[in-house]
Formats: structure tokens, C-alpha cells, sequence
């Protein structure tokens, strides 16, 4: 059972070294009377929040990961043997699993049986009808409060939660422009997934003036993947009762922001509303987020972008990848064909 390894805590920004590739040993059973199902991974997910994981840290909402055992994360497995009665042999599951090509899943189970569509790709449980894809649902119709003909601004816009957001944005009538790191990104958000505008803000000398050019109006929507210097010039640029979602800030490697945020004043004379979220606090919404992205989805209304890569060895460097934009849509790892 080859499985992926937390070698030791990540210092700063994680490293393929933080991590290497094992040999574990995996009875292909599950044990009787267990209650355990073992299931073969199809697709594991690479997700910017598995960095806080990698950490010595326990002050934040996640326990790190444990050296010497197999990184967790998001996933698609199918069952190969099951001593529990809700899941059976040839069962499709997603959700936490182990990056290893074989797992035994334990009464802590967290994963749920899905139904594959083959209309959708069986991927897409770790993208868009996953955790990314649900973060971008109740980011922006419970904390963003959007109205139709809002001006709206994504950053981090081509990524996992970011494309979604903007397409449900464009959907719900709203004018939608979005940040990315690399001109094949930027021209991926304007011919690919319908967003109205889009820059590369590594060419900006200037995040204030991008945002002006973009914005003469000012924003009502920013929904922030990145933290950092793009929110600071955000702030400048809100217009009066505008709202900031607060979903990730990828740009900093560790929790503190070296750099700092200087224009928070300006929230007083906006009223901006600034409200940081965790998906987990609205998944009662979940079955209703499936029902609309699936419907959009199968009507040609929503497309969603992969980037995936084959084999469970790529994994480090894909998952190392996602700091510093070498993904270019949704980060997949595809272990093994169904
Ligand atoms: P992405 O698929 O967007 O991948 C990460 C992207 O972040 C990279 O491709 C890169 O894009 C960008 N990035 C990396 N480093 C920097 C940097 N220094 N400055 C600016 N951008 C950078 O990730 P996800 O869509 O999965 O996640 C987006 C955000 O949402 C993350 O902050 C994540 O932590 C957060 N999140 C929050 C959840 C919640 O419940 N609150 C749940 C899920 C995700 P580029 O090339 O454009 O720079």
C-alpha cells in the first residue's frame, strides 16, 4: 500500500521534503466486527488549508497531521470490502480519506456515499460538488449577501472556490472581475468561465490603481481567497455598505501577516461588512448547493476547470504547487482508474 508521509511540520511554506513516499502495509479486509470499510482511492484532493495541518500548530480550528502517518485529506474512494451494513462493495464515496492507494475507514468515518452521474465527472466530488465547490455556494449567497447588478471582485479567481464563485456571481446578475496569477489564467477567466474582467496581479505595480481601473465605482462584493496586500488595497476601494467575505488567505505562510493590513479605517465611512466564514457552519445548505450547481452545471451554465495530475507520487509537488500558483484550476490527484 504505497501511502504519502508526513516526514516532519512544515517551516514557512510547505516542501515536497516535508513529506515522502512509503510502503505501508494494509490487510485487504476489513477486520470483523469493526464496523470498518476499506476502500481503494480514486482521486485525492489538494486544498490550501491542508497547510495548517503540516504545522506544530493546535490553535487553530483543524488538529495538525501526525509525522509518520499518511497526510488526510478530501477524496473519491470506492469500497473493496466492508464489515459495516450502510457500505458495501462497489459503494462510490467521497470525503476523508488517506493519500494512499488502499484505506480502512473506522467508525470516525467521515465520508458519505455518492450516487456517480455519468454526466459528471467522478473528480468533480472533490471540486465542484465538493468542499471548494460548497465554500463558493455559502461564501457568496450567505455571507456576501449579492444582489443582482453588484459589482463584484474574486481573488485567487481561477482556482478551486474561485471560479464558482464568479460564475454564480455572473449568474445571479452581477458584474464579476477576478485576480490570478498568470496571463493563461487571466485569459481562463475571461474566454472559459465568463467573467467580465480579469488581470494578472503579479504586472500590477499598483493593486490600488488595478482596482480603480476595474472599479471606478468602487466594489460591493470582494470575496477574498488571498488576504495580504489584495485585500489591504480592497479596503481602499469598497463602496458604502460593501461586503467582504472572508474565505482563505493563501498569501501568507504562516498565520501571522508579516506585512499587516493598513486601510481597515476605511471600513467606517463604507460600513463595509467584513465576515470571515467556514463552509462547515452551513452545511444544512449542502443538498441545496448540489441541486443548483448540478442543475446549472448540466444545463452548460456552469463549467468547472481541473488540473490534474496522475499518480499518487505527484502528489507532494502538486499539493506544494498550490502556493505558488503552478495549479491552474482545481488541484486533482487521480491514484487509480474506478
Ligand atoms: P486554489 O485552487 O485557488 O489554489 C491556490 C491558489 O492561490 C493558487 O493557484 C494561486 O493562484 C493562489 N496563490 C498562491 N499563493 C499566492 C499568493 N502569495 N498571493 C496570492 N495568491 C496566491 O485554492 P482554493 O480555491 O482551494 O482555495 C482558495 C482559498 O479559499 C484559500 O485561501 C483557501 O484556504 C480558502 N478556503 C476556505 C474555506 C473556508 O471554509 N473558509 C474552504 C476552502 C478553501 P494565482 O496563480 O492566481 O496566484
Amino acid at each position: 500500500n504505497k501511502q504519502v508521509i508526513l516526514k516532519r511540520y512544515a517551516v514557512e511554506a510547505p516542501k515536497e521534503t516535508d513529506m515522502e513516499i512509503k510502503i505501508g502495509k494494509v490487510k485487504l479486509k476489513a477486520p470483523k466486527g469493526s464496523g470498518a470499510f476499506l476502500v481503494k482511492n480514486l482521486y485525492l484532493s489538494c486544498d490550501p488549508y491542508m497547510r495548517g495541518r503540516m504545522r506544530d500548530f493546535h490553535g487553530s480550528y483543524i488538529s495538525p497531521f501526525v509525522p509518520g502517518q499518511p497526510i488526510q485529506g478530501f477524496g473519491v474512494a470506492k469500497v473493496v470490502d466492508s464489515d459495516n451494513p450502510d457500505f458495501k462493495p462497489g459503494d462510490m464515496v467521497a470525503g476523508i480519506t488517506g493519500w494512499e492507494e488502499y484505506s480502512l475507514i473506522d467508525k470516525t468515518l467521515q465520508l458519505r456515499k455518492i450516487q456517480p452521474d455519468s454526466d459528471i465527472p467522478l473528480s468533480y466530488h472533490v471540486g465542484l460538488l465538493g468542499m471548494p465547490g460548497f465554500t463558493a455556494y455559502a461564501g457568496f449567497y450567505e455571507v456576501c449577501s449579492p444582489k443582482k447588478g453588484e459589482h463584484v471582485f474574486v481573488s485567487a479567481a481561477s482556482g478551486a472556490v474561485g471560479q464558482l464563485v464568479g460564475q454564480l456571481a455572473k449568474l445571479h446578475g452581477c458584474y464579476v472581475v477576478g485576480s490570478a496569477g498568470s496571463s493563461e489564467k487571466v485569459d481562463l477567466l475571461k474566454n472559459k468561465l465568463g467573467f467580465d474582467e480579469a488581470f494578472n496581479y503579479k504586472e500590477e505595480t499598483d493593486l490600488d490603481a488595478a482596482l480603480k481601473r476595474y472599479f471606478p465605482e468602487g466594489i460591493d462584493i470582494y470575496f477574498d481567497n488571498v488576504g495580504g496586500p489584495m485585500l489591504d488595497a480592497a479596503l481602499l476601494n469598497m463602496r458604502v455598505h460593501g461586503r467582504i467575505a472572508v474565505c482563505g488567505m493563501v498569501s501568507q505562510h504562516g498565520f501571522y501577516d508579516p506585512q499587516g493590513i493598513h486601510n481597515l479605517y476605511f471600513m467606517i465611512p463604507k460600513r463595509v461588512r467584513m465576515q470571515a466564514f467556514l463552509q462547515t457552519d452551513y452545511l444544512h445548505k449542502y443538498a441545496e448547493f448540489l441541486d443548483h450547481v448540478i442543475r446549472n452545471y448540466k444545463e452548460g451554465k456552469i463549467v468547472y476547470v481541473e488540473d490534474m495530475n496522475e499518480g499518487l507520487e505527484s502528489a507532494p509537488a502538486a499539493f506544494v504547487g498550490l502556493f505558488s500558483g503552478k495549479n491552474v484550476g482545481k488541484q486533482v490527484v487521480c491514484v487509480a482508474q474506478e
